[in-house]
C-alpha cells in the first residue's frame, strides 16, 4: 500500500527530484511534501503541476528552518501524521589531496549529512508516531511510518577493503564524505532499534552511482533509473528490513 504522506528533503534536483517524480506516479499517494532550501528558484519542482505536490522551504542546516517546516508539515498532514520521511539532502565536498583536510570542510559535510538529518528526523518523530498509531497491529511499512536515509555504499566499513572499488578515499579526498555516511548508517540502525516499539521502520539506502551534480555525468545511472528501483524497493519493506542497509534493488549491504 502507498503511504498517504511523504516528505523528501533536497527534492529540488538530483535524486530527490527523481524520487519526487517517481512517487507521484502512484495515484494512491495523498500528498508529497518536497523540501527545498530555496523553493522560489526550485524550477524543476515548480514545473510539476500535480496538486498533491507541496513545495516547502527546508534547510536542514538551520534549526529555525526545521522548526518552521515541521509546523507547515503538521498543517498539511493534520491528524493523519506523516507516513514517510526520505532523508535525501546531503553534500559532498571533495578535498585537495595535497593539503591537510580543513576542519571546516569536514564540518560542512557533517552538518546536513549527519547533524541536520538527525535533528530533522527527531523533530518529525511526533508526526511519524501519530501516523504509526493510526494503524493496529505489528505491521512495519512505508504506508504506516518510515524513515528512509539515503546513504552510500561508501559509508560501509565492511566494504572498505584494499580490493574493493569502495576501498580507501582517493588519498583523503572523499574521506570526510565517507565518514558522514558511516555516521548516518549508525543513526539509521540505532533509530530503527529505538523505534521498534513505535512501529516506525528505519533503513539506510545506497542509490547507486547516479548522474547528478554530486555523482557527475560519468556515473552509471540516470536519476529516474535509481529512483524507480528505490521506490519499488521501498514499497516492499516490512519488519524484517528495519535497521538494515540496502542497495536500490533491496540487496543487503553490510555495515
Ligand atoms: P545533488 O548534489 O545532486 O543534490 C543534493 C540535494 O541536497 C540538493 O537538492 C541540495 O539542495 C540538497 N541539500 C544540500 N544541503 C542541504 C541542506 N542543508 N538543506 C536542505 N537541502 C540540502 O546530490 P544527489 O542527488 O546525487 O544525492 C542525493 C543523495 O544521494 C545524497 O544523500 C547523496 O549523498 C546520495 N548519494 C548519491 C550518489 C550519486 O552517485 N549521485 C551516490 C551515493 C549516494 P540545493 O540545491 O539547495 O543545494
Amino acid at each position: 500500500m502507498a503511504p498517504h504522506s511523504i516528505l523528501i528533503t533536497g527534492a529540488n534536483r538530483g535524486i530527490g527530484l527523481a524520487l519526487t517524480k517517481e512517487f507521484l506516479k502512484n495515484k494512491d499517494i495523498g500528498v508529497l511534501i518536497a523540501g527545498a532550501r530555496d523553493p522560489v528558484h526550485a524550477d524543476e519542482l515548480n514545473k510539476i503541476t500535480d496538486k498533491r505536490l507541496k513545495v516547502i522551504e527546508l534547510d536542514i542546516n538551520c534549526d529555525q528552518s526545521i522548526d518552521n517546516a515541521v509546523k507547515v508539515i503538521e498543517a498539511i498532514v493534520g491528524d493523519n501524521g506523516l507516513n514517510c520521511l526520505v532523508n535525501n539532502a546531503a553534500v559532498s565536498v571533495p578535498c585537495e589531496t595535497k593539503e591537510r583536510t580543513p576542519r571546516e570542510k569536514i564540518i560542512e559535510q557533517f552538518q546536513p549529512n549527519v547533524f541536520g538529518t538527525l535533528i530533522l528526523s527527531q523533530a518529525l518523530l511526533p508526526l511519524l508516531q501519530r501516523a504509526a498509531s493510526r494503524v493496529q497491529g505489528d505491521e512495519f511499512s512505508i504506508s504506516r511510518a518510515a524513515i528512509l536515509n539515503i546513504s552510500s555504499t561508501g559509508g560501509s566499513v565492511t566494504m572498505n577493503t584494499a580490493e574493493s572499488p569502495f576501498g580507501g578515499s582517493s588519498k583523503f579526498k572523499i574521506l570526510g564524505y565517507k565518514a558522514t555516511k558511516s555516521a548516518l548508517n549508525q543513526i539509521g540502525r540505532s533509530m530503527a532499534i529505538d523505534l521498534l516499539g513505535d512501529n516506525i521502520l528505519a533503513c539506510n539506502w545506497c542509490p547507486g552511482w547516479v548522474k547528478t551534480d554530486m555523482g557527475s555525468q560519468a556515473a552509471m545511472l540516470e536519476p529516474h533509473e535509481s529512483a524507480e528501483a528505490l521506490v519499488n524497493s521501498f514499497y516492499k519493506l516490512n519488519k524484517s528490513h528495519t535497521g538494515n542497509f540496502y542497495d536500490r534493488n533491496l540487496e543487503a549491504i553490510p555495515f
